[in-house]
């Protein structure tokens, strides 16, 4: 039996970041446009060129490099023709392959919202859908608040749909713009669309969580007839946010129900990928990973002690719906006895370091991870620190050098034009080779001036540090209050273009910034060493 393919289209870079606190800059939209390509989304939505700066920038380019790469848009406006609105201009001369056009299905909403009659609607979906047609991209449209739109006029609904699709929309999306539709609703009325002659092969799903049933009322859809998912990543996206793709994706992969039917871009191969997908996207929107998303969250393969956890060692299957492996995730059984032991050493290994399980350095190193995660420290995040801290605690770090001691001061003063400035300037006292090195340097803000006098003069391991940068620093706070902990994670890289993270904990932020940069030199010298780095070589 051949498979039907359903397409998945991402829109985390447009809906997603309606989501309170995001806000993507062009890199970051860059970087997540690569995570979504590199992992094989069939389309990438990416904003709205021409309505901001940050857009604009990022659609002068083509950003994917097998993915579609989407603009979305508002249709032309009522009263002006197709090649005259200044919007669909934008669009249609973006380096998009694909344009989504956002158009009105809610006869109310058309009243109340655009100001024209039903008939200009009409109009203005068709002129437009041909115009980007005619430019040689191909076009979708998302019907906006379709299903309260259906549910108040059926008849307009469906002939918004229907013009929209025989204009040359290659695909018709259906939205649950207000998230409020269930399950039900959505397969009857998906069906009746259908009943009305639009295929199903050419009808996507654009579901919100409000009810918190996007990924159910997304898989209604699938079952009553439509072929296109849209989602995002991790579901962000205002209020309770979109159907998440990251839940959605394994289900149609591993459950029989839909695999025995339908593929995606995403086979088995590429799934293995998914956690790592998810918590980067976490990372990059500096936030902590959801514990208990389904398939990626760090609790979703997670056992406490008890009956459980010996019977999952024994045969796993008897207390897990799919492998954890399928996704990326991993097995782990919280209890510091032979499966706790064996789930790290698992972990050592994936790093190439090698210990006896009765070495009682490795019970001393469990106890160290397990006390600083306690206090605040995330590994999980950070893998050249729990690399350093292994191989410290099994006795394998040369001591390359020592900081003495620093001092950082920041000084807030008006300069001789009144102007208020904030100067930053770290002293630090490097011992390297039995020799005490000063270092004096002024940064933008405290950190950055430590960072610079700690990397100024390491002595003879100064040339082997130069081409290490520092890619991303964010700090996030543990607790409220002033005597909050603050945890600072550091992406580093260098001229291979290995990246390895690093972490520090403190109740004060320069010294929390402080371990994180030091273990970022130290675990370049360890990797130059070839001593460390099996991961971040990878
Ligand atoms: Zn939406």
């Amino acid at each position: 039996m051949t498979l039907e393919k359903i397409t998945l289209f991402d829109t985390t870079l447009r809906d997603g970041q309606q989501t309170p606190g995001v806000d993507f800059s062009v890199e970051d939209k860059i970087a997540i446009a690569t995570m979504l390509d590199e992992f094989g989304i069939d389309f990438v939505e990416g904003g709205y060129p021409g309505a901001n700066p940050t857009d604009t920038t990022f659609f002068s380019k083509k950003r994917t490099q097998k993915a579609g790469f989407v603009a979305f848009g508002m249709t032309k406006r009522a009263g002006i023709s197709a090649s005259n609105d200044p919007g669909l201009s934008q669009l249609i001369q973006s380096k998009a392959d694909a344009v989504c056009l956002v158009a009105k299905s809610w006869d109310y909403h058309v009243k109340v919202a655009l100001g024209c009659t039903n008939e200009e609607n009409l109009e203005s979906i068709r002129d437009s859908v041909k115009a980007v047609v005619e430019a040689g991209k191909l076009s979708m449209v998302d019907c906006e608040h379709f299903f309260d739109g259906y549910k108040a006029n059926p008849d307009y609904a469906i002939a918004c749909a229907k013009e929209a699709y025989e204009a040359g929309a290659r695909w018709v999306v259906l939205c649950d713009t207000n998230g409020g539709t269930q399950p039900p609703e959505i397969r009857d009325i998906v069906s009746a669309v259908i009943a009305a002659g639009i295929p199903g092969s050419s009808l996507g799903i654009h579901a919100h969580n409000d009810t918190g049933q996007a990924v159910a009322n997304s898989l209604a859809a699938v079952e009553a007839g439509v072929r296109q998912i849209q989602g995002t990543l991790n579901g962000i996206g205002e209020r309770c946010g979109n159907a998440d793709l990251v839940t959605i994706i394994p289900t149609l992969c591993l459950k029989e129900t839909y695999a025995s039917r339908f593929e995606t871009a995403i086979d088995k191969e590429k799934l293995v990928g998914l956690t790592r997908l998810s918590r980067a996207f976490d990372e990059l929107l500096n936030r902590s990973p959801n514990h208990q998303s389904p398939y990626v969250g760090g609790s979703a393969f997670a056992t406490k002690a008890g009956i459980h956890a010996s019977a999952l060692l024994k045969d796993p299957k008897t207390y897990e719906h799919v492998e954890p492996e399928s996704v990326g995730n991993f097995r782990k059984v919280m209890v510091s006895d032979q499966g706790g032991k064996a789930n790290f050493l698992n972990e050592l290994k994936r790093r190439g370091i090698t210990v006896a399980k009765d070495d009682p350095k490795l019970d001393t190193l469990i106890s160290v991870v397990k006390e600083r995660e306690a206090s605040g420290y995330a590994y999980e995040g950070a893998d050249a620190s729990f690399e350093l801290l292994a191989l410290k605690t099994l006795g394998t770090v040369p001591d390359f050098f020592a900081v003495e001691s620093f001092r950082v001061m920041v000084e807030r003063r008006f300069d001789s034009h009144g102007r208020l400035k904030t100067v930053s300037e770290a002293v630090v006292k490097v011992l390297v080779d039995g020799e005490t090195v000063m270092s004096v340097a002024e940064g933008d803000g405290p950190v950055n001036a430590l960072d610079i006098a700690l990397r100024k003069d390491l002595g003879k391991y100064q040339s082997e540090i130069l081409d290490l940068e520092l890619a991303d620093y964010k700090v996030r706070i543990l607790n409220g209050g002033t005597e909050a902990i603050t945890r600072v994670l550091i992406e580093s890289t260098d001229a291979t273009g290995a990246r390895w993270w690093t972490v520090g904990v403190s109740e004060n932020i320069i010294d929390a910034s402080f371990q994180a940069l030091m273990d970022s030199i130290v675990y370049k010298l360890m990797k130059n060493r070839e001593l460390a780095g099996q991961i971040a070589a990878e």
